[in-house]
């Protein structure tokens, strides 16, 4: 059965300094309700709280949702960004270095490649047949380029 309320009267309430819920002492009323009070314990005045702030959460005082809105990793490192040429270097001395000079086959527009066949040419030097176009045609990766060559010309 609650009091009445009334200014001088005592009400309960958050203490913002003793961080409690205590006796206060009603300073006066705003619509019905305690308005300003004073702490019984520590004597402060300050405006009513019916309870804890933020006591809906779980534990009070345990701060509860810290998320720190991440907004970070948008300009994400750009590692290692191999350009077009520096890849194409790559496969080519993937295909290339470290192969016997035996598994070279000299080019000539009479010889028929495969896909795959290793290739020294005259003037372009070592190659990969990368891609069998057609009976008359390759496709080699040269160190600078690919070029199309002529192949089995009679
Ligand atoms: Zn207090």
């Amino acid at each position: 059965m609650p009091k009445p309320l009334r200014v001088a009267g005592e009400v309960d309430g958050w203490c913002t300094r003793c961080r409690l819920v205590l006796n206060h002492r009603i300073v006066s009323m705003k619509s019905g309700k305690p308005h300003q009070v004073e702490c019984l314990t520590c004597r402060s005045q300050h405006l009513w709280r019916p309870g804890a702030p933020g006591e809906k959460r779980a534990g009070a005082g345990n701060g509860g949702d810290e998320k720190a809105s991440t907004s970070a990793a948008k300009g994400a490192p750009r590692a290692a960004r191999v350009s077009g040429a520096t890849k194409h270097v790559q496969l080519w001395e993937k295909a290339t270095l470290g192969r016997a000079v035996g598994e070279f086959k000299a080019y000539s527009v009479g010889a028929n490649f495969r896909e795959g066949d290793l290739l020294r040419h005259k003037k372009f030097g070592d190659g990969l047949v990368t891609r069998v176009i057609d009976a008359s045609k390759v496709e080699v990766l040269f160190r600078d380029e690919v070029r199309t060559l002529a192949q089995g010309m009679t």
